[in-house]
């Protein structure tokens, strides 16, 4: 049986404050953050405009009918599957920021006190925040009834993070030396035991 979008619209909504919140302190707090080395080349900065075009997309399905042509209709199995990746996509996004710290920024850099965070949801992967991304715009894939808003935040993300995992395992292999080499040898990058 189909249901009525405006629950993932409400959904959508909520999910999208959610994501702020949980970022917004700490973009705050890092305005004042010393920054040693920054690595932000232009690909770096297309790639985020690319990934704020994937995150507002769906807010963009919300508010208007711009994407109506491409609706398809909503059911319960992809809802549910859907609901479980946004919320754990959430936690662990929450998580990932708790853990790294003053050590998180936006984009690449080493700041002048980082420090090599391995404990938490670090000790297991690398890239705990890049599985929150995944796993929060698959989600939305899968609860958002539309061919456009659906995956947008899925594709943007997915080419982010193709374009920027080496560029930032070098950064932290030059920042970190043996300390990076031996936590990258003991852990995986994004599914533990996986990859
Ligand atoms: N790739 C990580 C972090 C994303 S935020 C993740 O998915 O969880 C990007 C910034 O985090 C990078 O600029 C880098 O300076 C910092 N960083 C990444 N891994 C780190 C770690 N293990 N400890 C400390 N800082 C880290």
């Amino acid at each position: 049986m189909a249901l009525d979008p405006w629950i993932v619209k409400a959904l959508v909504l909520v999910g999208t404050a959610l994501m702020i919140g949980i970022r917004a302190p700490h973009g705050h707090r890092n305005r004042s953050v010393k920054v040693a080395r920054s690595y932000r080349t232009r690909l770096e900065t297309g790639l985020l405009v690319l990934a704020w075009i994937g995150f507002f997309v769906p807010l963009l399905w919300v508010a208007s009918p711009a994407f109506s042509f491409a609706e398809f209709p909503l059911l319960t199995g992809p809802l549910a599957a859907g609901v479980m990746c946004l919320g754990s996509g959430l936690w662990l996004f929450y998580r990932s920021h708790a853990d790294l710290g003053t050590n998180w920024s936006i984009t690449l850099e080493v700041h002048e006190q980082h420090r090599l965070i391995t404990q938490g949801v670090y000790r297991r992967i690398r890239h705990p925040m890049y599985l929150a991304l995944a796993l929060y715009s698959l989600g939305q894939a899968l609860v958002i009834p539309n061919w456009v808003a659906g995956p947008s935040n899925l594709i943007a993300f997915a080419i982010l993070f193709a374009l920027r995992f080496r560029a930032e395992e070098r950064m932290m292999t030059e920042g970190f030396g043996a300390e990076y080499a031996a936590y990258s040898a003991r852990t995986d990058r994004l599914i533990p035991g996986v990859w």
